[in-house]
């Protein structure tokens, strides 16, 4: 069946200059760290998963042929440990920072990085966000392999499959941060606005109806409220996100024993600057 123009989740036909593309050929921050123990990297995380330690023979052992392609060019300072969201948060803001800056260098997809977390992952934080494809979320916070869990669904629309799989990276790899992205000029929330506006059933329109039905209360929300209606849409949506995550009954319980810090964010596609809400 063929999506009514309506419910389309492209993206609203508003003028998005590039946030910028990352250079995808520097040296890494942890390919250097890889060359001295692979563990090195790991063991600067905490709160991580209860498997196997990350392996402490040195990376260059472990690649075909023993190298690992000569690093040029200066190494970059290593990571502040993350122990708590706190610092998880500050971790991802200057990931952030680097990526609107376009100092990108710490983004890590290097070989010694992808041998390090083939036997663990110690990710440090969550983030769910929108399938928008100006919003990549590595990029965006400039981080390499290992580094985030990332779930994504059209308006960070919350089915049973994205709330567990969100459950799977605080719970089970004890993330201490999930972040709820939201972005500016988001096609999904554009669509369930224009959908509510020409009150088109939406069940028709497969699972896409789906999508709208569950962004519909972000929508309804902001009815009459001032300024720009998509924008306020977005921000009650990473709310309301927020809010149902809270009641999950596996990450009610870690936020408050502290274990995971929730956090709402925007995400600018003008500038590639994410603000924490
Ligand atoms: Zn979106």
């Amino acid at each position: 069946m063929n999506t009514p123009p309506h419910l389309s989740l492209r993206t609203p036909s508003a003028s998005t200059p590039s946030a910028g593309t990352p250079s995808r050929s520097r040296p890494s921050r942890r390919r250097m760290l890889g060359l001295l123990a692979a563990g090195a990297a790991g063991a600067v995380f905490t709160g991580c998963a209860d498997d196997a330690a990350p392996e402490v023979t040195p990376a260059a052992e472990q690649i075909p042929g023993g190298t690992v392609p000569p690093a040029t060019g200066p190494a970059p300072s290593p990571p502040l440990p993350v122990v708590d969201g706190n610092q998880a948060l500050q971790r991802l803001l200057d990931g952030n920072a680097r990526f609107v800056a376009e100092r990108d260098e710490d983004l890590d997809e290097g070989i010694a990085r992808r041998v390090a977390v083939s036997k663990a992952q110690h990710p440090f934080a969550t983030v769910l966000g929108c399938v928008d494809s100006r919003v990549p979320i590595e990029l965006v916070f400039d981080q390499g392999l290992g580094d985030l869990v990332v779930v994504r669904s059209a308006g960070e629309a919350l089915d049973h499959s994205v709330t567990g799989s969100v459950e799977f990276g605080v719970a089970e790899l004890h993330t201490p941060l999930l972040v709820v992205l939201g972005h500016q000029r988001c096609g999904a929330l554009d669509a369930t606005i224009k959908a509510l506006d020409s009150r088109r059933r939406t069940a028709e329109a497969g699972e896409l109806g789906y999508i709208v039905d569950t962004l519909a209360p972000a929508v309804r929300q902001v009815a009459g409220k001032a300024g720009d209606r998509l924008t306020n849409a977005v921000h009650a949506n990473v709310d309301l996100v927020l809010a149902r995550l809270r009641q999950s009954p596996v990450i009610g319980p870690l936020e408050k024993s502290g274990k995971v810090k929730l956090v709402g964010a925007y995400y600018e596609l003008d500038t590639g600057k994410v603000t924490v809400r």
